[in-house]
């Protein structure tokens, strides 16, 4: 989609700290870290939210997952402990209309999230 922000950075249009690519996956970091490794993981073909998902996609979103715990591990993080996080719609306060889990680690995040 010409107009999504995320297409945009998959295909290199708009620049990104790009930590990862691959045919299907493209991780780069957070303009606005939350945490100190931040990470957003986006499909490169364009999903609008989990809502948006199919029975197709498991395999897309199961390396997803596998690519946030690859991350965290070669940065150092796995055993200490990392959070993924999907937002999904207003309430979650989902801003960017194209599937991104976010890889947040490297301070202790509490729980419940606000
Ligand atoms: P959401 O709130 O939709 O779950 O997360 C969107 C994320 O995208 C936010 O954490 C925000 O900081 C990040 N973001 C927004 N615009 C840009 C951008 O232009 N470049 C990068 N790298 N991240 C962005
Ligand atoms: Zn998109």
């Amino acid at each position: 989609m010409s107009n999504c922000l995320f297409c945009r950075i998959a295909s290199g249009e708009i620049p990104s700290a790009i930590v990862h690519q691959d045919d299907a996956l493209v991780a780069f970091k957070d303009i606005t870290p939350q945490a100190p490794l931040h990470i957003l993981i986006v499909p490169r073909r364009h999903i609008a939210t989990l809502n948006d998902l199919t029975p197709d996609d498991d395999a897309l979103v199961g390396s997803m997952a596998r690519l946030a715990a690859g991350l965290a591990r070669e940065h150092g993080y796995d055993a200490r402990g990392f959070r993924t996080v999907v937002n999904c719609n207003a309430d979650a306060g989902q801003t960017v209309f194209h599937l991104h889990m976010h890889l947040l680690a490297g301070r202790g995040l509490s729980w419940p999230p606000g």
